[in-house]
């Protein structure tokens, strides 16, 4: 039996188990700070208020337990890798492991440099933070519901980074408030959202096709896009930019950059700007430590950087369990080359835009289906795993 640790139960960590469950030959410990797997990908929705808590966080013990005895869960923070003695150590314990699957992830990057942006700012990637973030939306509009005639002063939100997150949560926010409009009174119009990035354009580095057309979707929308704009502090209620001028706010979300979770080892790790771990080719960072997703720096066929994305983490965690068994009977191994094959961006509503394998475009109604197709089989995966994993669980209390 080889023991397999994989530390990081996000998209990349559970669909390496998926795979490695596969082999009967492992014995495989998911190791996760947090007691649930939070689906970033649905967050707009949450802080939006549309989705609800258990569209957006399942249970890692049941999940586990799904694959019978064969996965074992421990909730708890890794600190500490030893490359040289094949350990892992968490704040409680210290474990082996034969092989090593690093998924740690990345955080919001509240850029020192903007003063105050950690201190007023939200980020979406933890599900605290998008729980305040919704917990502050719902207060606005319950305020404006029972006191529609008092006029509030800054009833702005501000989304810093222009980002697939940072669009996607306007757009939801904004077709929220316009839908409200009707139940609560024409007095929700006051709130404002505004989408602010220093890049020349949204999205920077997707398709025109994908631009333009959210450009005009999130304009139909009300939301006040800012581009070209440089934060340079934040204080209790005002943005400062770097041009002096300043705009007054009621809360900001910030999704303008990530950095990489990374876990201290006894040897030195290359880093890029990121703060991500720069892997062979074959995504290794020692012989049988291996990273995935967002933690890791990815790149495709012409060498480019791919932003990180929960496609390209599922990916990353397939090609590594593939190597891993490959490794193992002594295969000839590949490297790894990640491929995107399309891109959906949700825009309110029913609606949103995308694009599969470079030349189908799509928009409206049915690039929402599609999306939602995508996001749901992925749900649905998850949710099969997770009741096999409850009943078990039920049926080992009553023994
Ligand atoms: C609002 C939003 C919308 C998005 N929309 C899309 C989209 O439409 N399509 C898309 O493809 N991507 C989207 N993304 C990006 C996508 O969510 C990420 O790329 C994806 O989550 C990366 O997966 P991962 O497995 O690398 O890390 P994560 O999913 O972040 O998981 C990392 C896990 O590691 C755990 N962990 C970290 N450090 C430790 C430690 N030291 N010890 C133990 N556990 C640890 C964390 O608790 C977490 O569970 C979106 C992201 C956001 C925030």
């Amino acid at each position: 039996m080889k023991k397999v640790a994989v530390i990081g139960g996000g998209y990349g960590g559970l669909r390496a188990i998926e795979h490695l469950a596969k082999n009967k030959d492992f014995s495989i410990t998911l190791f996760d700070m947090n007691s649930y797997h939070y689906l970033q990908t649905e967050a707009y929705g949450y802080i939006a208020g549309r989705f609800d808590l258990h569209d957006v966080a399942l249970d890692l013990q049941n999940w586990c337990l799904g694959f019978d005895n064969k996965v074992k869960f421990v909730q708890d923070e890794v600190t500490f890798i030893d490359s040289a003695n094949n350990t892992i150590t968490t704040k409680n314990k210290t474990y082996d492991f034969d092989f090593c699957i690093i998924a740690t992830g990345a955080r919001t990057n509240f850029f020192k440099q903007i003063k105050g942006l950690d201190k007023y700012g939200y980020g979406v990637k933890k599900l605290f933070r998008s729980h305040g973030f919704r917990t502050a939306f719902e207060k606005l509009l319950y305020e404006k519901l029972l006191e529609p005639s008092v006029q509030q002063q800054n009833m702005n939100l501000a989304i810093g980074g222009a980002g697939l997150s940072g669009v996607e949560i306007a757009a939801e926010m904004a077709d929220v408030i316009k839908r409200h409009t009707k139940s609560i009174g024409d007095s929700a119009q006051e709130l404002k959202i505004y989408l602010i990035d220093a890049s020349d354009t949204i999205l920077p580095g997707m398709s025109p096709y994908i631009i333009e057309n959210t450009k005009t979707r999130l304009e139909e929308l009300g939301v006040h896009i800012m581009t070209k704009s440089f934060i340079s502090s934040i204080d209790h209620d005002t943005i400062y930019f770097q041009d002096d001028s300043q705009l007054h706010y009621t809360f900001m979300i910030f999704t303008g950059g990530i950095i990489a979770n990374t876990i201290p080892m006894d040897q030195e790790v290359e880093l890029n700007r990121m703060g991500q771990y720069i892997c062979d080719e074959t995504l290794r960072i020692t012989k049988n430590i291996f990273a995935v997703g967002d933690c890791v720096e990815l790149k495709d066929s012409k060498d480019a950087i791919l932003p990180p994305t929960a496609q390209t983490a599922e990916r990353s965690a397939e090609y590594v369990v593939k190597t891993i068994n490959q490794l193992l009977s002594n295969e000839d191994i590949e490297t790894f080359r990640a491929r995107v094959d399309g891109v959906f961006v949700a825009l309110g509503g029913y609606y949103a835009v995308g694009e599969l394998f470079q030349y189908i475009k799509v928009k409206g109604k049915l690039a929402y289906l599609l999306k939602k197709l995508i996001t749901k089989s992925y749900y649905i995966g998850l949710k099969l795993r997770l009741n096999t994993g409850f009943m078990r669980r039920s049926s080992l209390q009553e023994e």
